[in-house]
């Protein structure tokens, strides 16, 4: 007999547990599947997100972060301390205390909200049933109305470097390291390599990024990543373009790396080596064969705009699907399934998902690039404005960066904004909510900003994309 519900959700990370949530509070019946199990064989919820991605590399960010502004930056205030030492393992325990707390939290939600936890491996059978591979070896039969795939991302490898947890390590391991490496070597010059390299950098380690692309952060504006590029050179990153890693040994308990740049081989020696060069969809083993369900030829579940996969009646959301590998985009379209399932048309505005990389400082963007718009033969006018003129900005001694704002140049309309700077990410949160509405350039010029604020530097930004920024002089107007 297998048993039967509303809505099944296979997956607990912020896809597929929003998701759960969300479906419950509109009345239907669900069951989350879940088969991340810690040593006491408990369910995990939260998926990578909580427990090895967002939440625990933003503790590790933000410990370092402390530690740097200590041992570097306390002195410029006036204030004189003996250099701060870094325990590591109390680190590292802060950082699982909490993401203990909101797993656990999430534990809770899902019980208030009456979703069934079902522990096991989940797979889509046809006619929207699911089987599940219990802990305990023992196989269960569930059906639904509807089925969401949630399963996520998994860390992509690569031959010359095999991950082995110990020397070279993928996200996961980066995240454990007991002590300090004195060499760290980084694959990858992208989101996880720039956040991972940050924390153990600004602790002392050597950092040296081998990145295969010639551009840096390429799918990001290429004004504000070249100034990002800039001030990361100005910290402990060392970050070669054009390096394509051909090799790795292990020898006397370090890691040799061969890389190719240019018509030059070349070598390094580090303690530990993360490889980060991507993830990839967890479909293998998701679905049987006749379930209906196709993917393209990396492993992407196909769905519509709303989700919507090819099978009737089952849905695919988060890391599994086009679109970015970000939690908020996954929970998000979790919300947007439950409301669909629920008889609630939600759409989801994907030209306005944020995106972040936690660096010190951060870099934010929403929207188009300027050289997106370049090659869509958008005509388009720029505003740009540097922190190093904003009083906030050096009140607090973080003046480097800038915020830029793109506008279609006939309808003077948002079209995009990006920042590197401090607190970027929710710098440009304000323009997510501005471009949701549909926002002018004129817009924010018209609007109050509080003084002495980070925020200012939106203003003025959006003032310079007309050439009449009030704090610099402008040059002059496309
Ligand atoms: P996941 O979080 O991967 O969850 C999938 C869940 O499904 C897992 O719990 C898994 O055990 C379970 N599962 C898989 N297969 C089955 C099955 N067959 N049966 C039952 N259960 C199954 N994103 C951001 O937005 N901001 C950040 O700051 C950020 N930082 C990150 C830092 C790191 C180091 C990493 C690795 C990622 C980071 N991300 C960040 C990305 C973010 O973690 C992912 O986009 C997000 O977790 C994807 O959510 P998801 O629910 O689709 O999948
Ligand atoms: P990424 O795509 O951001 O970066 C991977 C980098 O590795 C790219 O620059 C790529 O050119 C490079 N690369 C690929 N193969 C290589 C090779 N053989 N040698 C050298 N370089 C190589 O991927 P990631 O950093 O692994 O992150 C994975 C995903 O996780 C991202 O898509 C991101 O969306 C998500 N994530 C998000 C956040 C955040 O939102 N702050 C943080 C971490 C991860």
């Amino acid at each position: 007999m297998s048993k039967h519900y509303n809505v099944i959700i296979i997956g607990s990370g912020p896809a597929g547990y929003v998701c759960a949530i969300r479906a419950a509070q509109l009345g239907q019946s669900v069951a989350i599947v879940e088969c991340w199990a810690d040593d006491q064989n408990k369910p995990v919820f939260g998926g990578t997100c909580l427990n090895v991605g967002c939440i625990p590399s933003k503790a590790l960010l933000d410990s370092s972060h402390k530690f740097i502004e200590a041992k570097d930056q306390f002195a410029a205030h006036g204030i004189a301390i003996t250099p701060p030492k870094i325990k590591v393992a109390d680190m590292l325990a802060r950082k699982s205390d909490i993401v203990s707390q909101l797993t656990s939290g999430v534990a809770g939600l899902l019980k208030h909200n009456g979703v069934d936890v079902i522990q096991g491996r989940g797979k889509l059978q046809a006619q929207r049933k699911v089987e599940v591979a219990m802990l305990d070896g023992a196989t269960l039969q569930l059906e639904a109305e509807h089925i969401v795939l949630a399963s996520g991302s998994e860390p992509m490898s690569i031959p010359p470097a095999p991950v082995d947890n110990t020397l070279i390590v993928d996200s996961t391991g980066a995240l454990e390291f007991t002590e300090v490496p004195d060499r760290l070597g980084v694959i990858g010059a992208g989101v996880i390599g720039l956040e991972l390299g940050s924390v153990w950098g600004r602790l002392g380690a050597q950092v040296i990024m081998l990145e295969a692309l010639d551009s840096f952060l390429p799918s990001m504006d290429q004004q504000i990543a070249k100034e990002a590029q800039k001030i990361f050179k100005k910290q402990t990153l060392d970050i070669r373009l054009g390096a394509r890693v051909t090799g790795t040994d292990i020898k006397e308990g370090k890691v040799e790396v061969t890389y190719v740049q240019g018509e030059k081989t070349l070598t390094e020696v580090f303690d530990k080596l993360i490889v980060s060069v991507g993830r990839q969809p967890r479909t293998k083993d998701l679905f049987a064969s006749d379930s209906g369900i196709t993917t393209d030829e990396r492993g992407f579940v196909y769905v519509n705009d709303h989700c919507a996969t090819e099978a009737p009646g089952v849905w695919a959301i988060g890391d599994i699907v086009r679109g970015p590998m970000l939690a908020h985009k996954g929970s998000e379209e979790g919300v947007m399934v439950a409301e669909r399932i629920s008889g609630k048309p939600m759409q989801l505005n994907y030209e306005c998902i944020p995106s972040i990389i936690y660096t010190d400082p951060e870099v934010a963007a929403v929207g188009k690039t300027e050289q997106e718009l370049k090659a869509e033969g958008v005509d388009y006018k720029v505003g740009t404005f540097p922190f190093a003129a904003i009083g906030r900005a050096l009140a607090s001694g973080n003046t480097d960066g800038m915020v830029k704002i793109v506008a279609d140049k006939s309808t003077d309309r948002i079209l995009g904004a990006h920042c590197v700077g401090p607190s970027a990410a929710d710098l440009m949160q304000q323009m997510v909510i501005a471009m949701e509405f549909g926002s002018t350039a004129e817009d924010i010029q018209l609007m109050v900003f509080g003084h002495p604020t980070l925020s200012e530097a939106v203003h003025e930004a959006a003032l310079a994309v007309d050439g009449h920024a009030i704090h610099m002089a402008n040059r002059k107007k496309r």
